[in-house]
């Protein structure tokens, strides 16, 4: 099968998202936002990047289902007038004039819940990593396209990551794009065909390949988490560090990032421990992630190596925790999760 022509309609329609999110994030995230826990930028700037999305996946594939992160039901409360009016303004800016129904309908589209019946289906988190997005660090727009249980396609939009690796010098957390207009990656990934980095916001469809890093000595390697401890078990985390006789800090940032960083050979690991044992990772938070170590040569796969199971819904119902690693060293770092988490 050709993708060539998903993948396209898939760039293009994260980068119009990302020049939302963007905006959004110039106009609205201030110190007084962060100060007041205001959580509003936030959510316009996910309905806003959900609406442009399903309406570039609706034109090009009519049929496809999307599971997006977002619904409109909340935005069509009354009592948020106010804010789906900002979201509608959000998008009339990013492209053609859209009435509030349209808006509220092309959100929509990402309500499907998948099932072993669904052959194909996209998969959207409009912005991961909302918490970055408010302290203008690290967010992403993760959007991947999954065949008979196969993630065949995926995206990340990093707005906020540096275009070229600052890792070596401690910079990795910062808000770069907001003094820094070169910054900003793009990476994709198509099954079988490798990954690539490509300017964020540029139009062009020509890339860089993308490489792990040949890191074969755990103790050599650097390892990356949340920087939320609610997400990841970061006191586990030193442990399984410890085993492995790494002694560089944990980078932490939010969102799928780390996969990309993981990529481009800034981090060897990405480690997300479960903090419980009830919570099961959501779809959209790591299928686009995933291919796009995998394609640059990495391995993924949970906290307890086994691979990651996208026929069950909208959460990885059968796994637990992620473990991502540039492949060489994959079964030393399953092997001292297993002893720290048993
Ligand atoms: P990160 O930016 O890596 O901290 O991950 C952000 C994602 O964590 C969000 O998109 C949520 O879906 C997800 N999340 C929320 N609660 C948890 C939890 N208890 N464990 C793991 N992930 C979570
Ligand atoms: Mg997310």
């Amino acid at each position: 099968m050709d993708i060539t022509h998903e993948l396209k309609v898939a760039i293009a329609a994260v980068r119009l998202a990302s020049t939302v999110t963007q905006a959004v994030q110039k106009s609205l995230v201030t110190s007084d936002t962060l100060e007041k826990k205001d959580r509003s930028p936030v959510t316009v700037a996910d309905f806003a990047s959900q609406a442009v999305i399903c309406k570039a996946l609706a034109d090009a594939f009519p049929q496809d289902p999307i599971v997006g992160e977002e619904d409109a039901k909340e935005l069509r409360e009354p009592g948020n007038a106010a804010l789906l009016d900002s979201v509608v303004t959000h998008v009339c800016k990013a492209r053609n004039a859209a009435s509030q129904d349209d808006v509220l309908s092309w959100i929509d589209r990402g309500g499907t819940t998948p099932d072993v019946n669904t052959k194909r289906y996209w998969t959207l988190d409009p912005i991961d990593g909302t918490k970055g997005f408010l302290r203008a660090e690290q967010y992403a727009i993760a959007l991947a396209l999954i065949e008979d249980g196969q993630v065949v396609l995926g995206i990340l939009g990093c707005p906020n990551l540096p275009a070229v690796d600052t890792v070596g010098s401690g910079e990795l957390r910062g808000p770069w794009s907001l003094g820094n207009p070169g910054a900003g990656v793009l990476m994709a990934a198509l099954l079988g065909r490798g990954a690539i980095s490509l300017p964020l916001n540029a139009a062009t469809y020509e890339g860089s390949p993308v490489h792990v890093d040949t890191v074969a000595e755990t103790a050599q390697a650097r390892f990356c988490e949340s920087v939320e401890s609610g997400h990841s078990n970061q006191s586990d985390s030193v442990k399984v560090a410890q085993a492995l006789g790494i002694t560089a800090e944990p980078v932490r940032m939010d969102s799928q990032a780390k996969y990309a960083a993981v990529a481009r050979g800034d981090a060897s690991i990405y480690l997300r421990l479960p903090t419980s044992a009830e919570y099961r990772e959501k779809i959209w938070d790591h299928a686009a992630g995933s291919i796009v170590v995998q394609e640059a040569g990495g391995t993924v796969t949970d906290a307890f190596g086994k691979p990651l199971d996208f026929t069950l819904g909208r959460k990885l119902e059968n796994n637990r925790g992620i473990i991502a690693t540039n492949g060489k060293i994959h079964s030393d770092v399953v092997q001292a999760v297993g002893q720290v988490i048993g």
